[in-house]
């Protein structure tokens, strides 16, 4: 392959400053306060437990909170989202991507996809906040990977193994809404990588991951802007140190626990409309 050389003005052209593809100045921002208000008075409504190297559905109704808790030892976890109505509103982990950048935390939300385009949850608490970005450029709960999955080990490595997180969120929305496989797997879509940690190699600029610092206890908690199904795989690769795709790494269950908030205590606060572009796309 042809290799270029660099232009006379390379150095100038390498050394324009970047500016932020979308700033988030104009973002309608999310009252923490008062959902952290909302949170203290309100009362646990369920719980599923996600079994290792398998997925769970769970539903939370708009203005309800959802936990997901690190139990038994260092895991991950593949959450997908849905409108609980309908299943074409879904997660758009790459515009989320865009609006907020790799990794999430307290006060990012998890935006849906076109032409809904609205917040579906936000995140009031992250007990791994304080992990930030150690010196590999690495971070926790990130929208860059897309869910661990049979098709790319059998590209890679020829396999055919059945318990990537594609095929337990495939699974465990069949089970959910009673349909058949070959129905539920295009709803499942790239996902938030809960306690992951991941980034990009500095030098080759690859997708790496490595062990996440997630300790038993640790949890990320939701705010549902609107009606959601929820799905979560415990990814069989544990804690993501070494793989995934097999079952040789080490996996636990995951806890998702959901809340309701105290009558009265979300007063003024709306579940979102739909985006507001008119879609006559220039005709
Ligand atoms: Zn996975």
């Amino acid at each position: 392959m042809t290799k270029f050389s660099a232009p006379s003005d390379a150095v100038a052209r390498r050394a324009v400053a970047p500016v932020i593809c979308y700033p988030t100045e104009t973002l309608p921002q999310p009252d923490l306060a008062l959902y952290r208000a909302a949170r203290e008075g309100a009362t646990k409504t369920g719980e599923v437990l996600v079994r290792a190297r398998d997925a769970l559905c769970f539903e939370v109704p708009a203005g309800h909170f959802f936990r997901i808790t690190s139990v038994g030892g260092p895991q991950v976890g593949d959450l997908n989202l849905w409108n609980r109505s309908d299943l074409s509103e879904r997660f758009y982990s790459g515009k989320t991507r865009a609006l907020h950048g790799t990794h999430i935390t307290t006060g990012d939300r998890m935006w849906s996809s076109f032409p809904h385009m609205r917040p579906m949850a936000t995140i009031v608490a992250d007990t791994l906040d304080w992990y930030g970005v150690d010196p590999f450029g690495g971070s926790v709960h990130d929208v860059i990977g897309t869910r661990c999955d049979p098709y790319t080990g059998n590209l890679l490595a020829g396999t055919q193994y059945h318990h990537c997180c594609h095929s337990n969120l495939t699974r465990a929305l069949a089970d959910h809404l009673r349909i058949p496989l070959t129905e539920a797997e295009p709803h499942v879509h790239d996902v938030l990588n809960v306690f992951m940690c991941t980034g990009f190699t500095r030098d080759t600029g690859q997708y790496f991951m490595k062990a996440s610092p997630v300790r038993p206890g640790d949890y990320l908690e939701f705010f549902a802007e609107i009606d959601l199904l929820g799905n979560l795989s415990a990814c069989p690769g544990g804690d993501c140190s070494s793989e995934h795709s097999s079952d040789v790494a080490s996996c636990h269950p995951l806890l998702v626990e959901t809340f309701a908030p105290e009558e009265g205590s979300l007063s003024g606060w709306e579940s979102p409309a739909p985006s507001g572009y008119d879609r006559t796309h220039g005709r």
